[in-house]
């Protein structure tokens, strides 16, 4: 490690060959060599011992949306950095959509990326979106950059992002096929929807009842058998129900190009714990049963679910109104991630590893970034996160980074403790205090 500027040191080294003690050497913001332990630290090379605290790589979120510019004060980019920072993630992609304007063409993402450039404290990259009417702007926009499009196959939440119908689904496919992109969805049917008891109101069982299992399964059927027809990548965001399960096993099984996504609140909370009136845990699709959840759980044990990400997606607290059918539906939990699927995980007897897994290493493999995140390895970025995993803390919704102090997570204890934040081998966040933004933004590797 001769030429290296910085050692990072642990007994707990989360690596892609399993944990163990070992030395981290950095050198111009990149991993150099992964050591063992007790290797030789040169004279004038800075060391950080973290003794039994983790070093694990810095986790990727793929599903944010930041709402920047536009509905700032709904969330923004220097609160959402700050916050994923905090809760030990040093990229994410943000999402297309509740920003004004939109990310769907590539003067959008030019201001995008010149509002995001001087307030990014982790790297932060651009997913761009599929409307009925951009299909024009799709292979620009993947020109420009961006690592994929988003398309909503039911009504997005917000006006200036509508929903692709079947045959726009087919054309917008076709044309991001032909050039090998990556169409990401909201997958649940509008008409399962439309068929559904639309009750409203506080209760949170009328709300579930208004989003059943069979609208996502629905949309779910319809776009692996379009994904198999064009031999197109797709990606299920956010899946909540369980009775998909069984035909994504059985499309991967068959070579369909096809990940799929689920979330921290569906790996953590249950719909026979949300209490009525409590639309902070409004999301689209819901939260469902306990029984629901664990099948998840052995989904993403067995492969069948790829990743975890927050779609950490919040609002004005005014809009969080008590009547779930009006209020905004988002769960807001960046900065919680890691630490409420690791409490959960380990009640399951699951591994840190398996969160890195989850959280760090598929998510980068998602966007094509596992060239430079997602492991501790040689020639990846220097971005870790350094954690206490067995302390526990309370949720205190105020005490944290994001804009809004609204979370489904208040009042919960959970597990993990991120100490310190390192972005291209600098502390960018330890106890609460922060460095200014130093965060790249980032272009899909051509
Ligand atoms: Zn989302």
């Amino acid at each position: 490690m001769s030429d290296a500027e910085l050692v990072l040191r642990s007994t707990r080294v989360i690596t892609p060959e399993g944990t163990r003690a070992a030395s981290v050497a950095v050198s111009a913001g990149t991993i150099t060599a992964v050591l063992p332990y007790d290797a030789p630290v040169p004279e004038g090379t800075r060391l950080e011992d973290f003794g039994d605290d983790v070093l694990l790589p810095g986790l990727v979120d793929t599903h944010v949306h930041v709402n920047d510019p536009g509905r700032t004060e709904w969330e923004g980019f220097w609160t959402a950095t700050r916050a994923a920072a905090a809760g030990g993630i040093t990229t994410l992609v943000d999402m297309p959509l509740n920003s004004l304007p939109p990310t769907t063409t590539v003067e959008n993402l030019r201001v995008k990326r010149q509002v995001a450039a001087d307030k990014a404290h982790i790297d932060v990259g651009f997913w761009g979106g599929a409307l009925p009417d951009n299909v024009k702007d799709l292979r620009p926009l993947h020109e420009a950059g961006v690592f994929g499009f988003k398309a909503f196959l039911s009504p997005s939440g917000v006006d200036e992002f509508p929903h692709l119908d079947q045959e726009q689904l087919a054309r917008s496919l076709a044309e991001i096929a032909s050039f090998d992109g990556l169409l990401i969805v909201h997958a649940e049917d509008p008409h399962h929807l439309e068929a559904a008891p639309q009750q409203g109101g506080p209760k949170y069982a009328d709300f579930l009842a208004s989003r059943p299992r069979d609208a996502e399964d629905t949309a779910i059927a319809q776009l692996i058998a379009r994904a198999k027809r064009l031999h197109a990548r797709v990606h299920v965001l956010h899946l909540s129900s369980s009775d998909a399960l069984p035909l994504i096993a059985a499309a991967k099984a068959d070579g369909v190009r096809l990940t799929v996504e689920t979330c921290p609140h569906y790996l953590t909370l249950t719909a026979e714990e949300v209490p009525d009136g409590a639309s902070e845990f409004k999301c689209c699709p819901p939260i469902r049963e306990a029984a629901n959840q664990d099948l998840l759980w052995q989904a993403l044990a067995d492969g069948t679910v790829d990743c975890v990400v927050t779609d950490h997606s919040p609002s004005t607290a005014d809009l969080k109104t008590s009547d779930f059918a009006t209020a905004w539906g988002g769960i807001s939990g960046l900065q919680l991630s890691l630490a409420a699927v690791w409490t959960e995980a380990r009640r399951r007897g699951h591994g840190l590893e398996d969160v890195v897994r989850w959280m760090s290493a598929r998510t980068a493999a998602l966007v094509g970034l596992d060239d430079r995140k997602g492991a501790i390895a040689a020639g990846r970025d220097a971005d870790f996160a350094v954690l206490a995993p067995d302390e526990t803390f309370t949720v205190d919704p105020a005490g944290l980074q994001h804009r809004n102090p609204v979370t489904a997570y208040a009042g919960k204890t959970l597990h993990g403790v991120v100490k310190s934040t390192w972005l291209r081998g600098e502390r960018i966040v330890a106890d609460g205090e922060f460095t200014p933004p130093k965060g790249h933004l980032l272009t899909r590797t051509p």
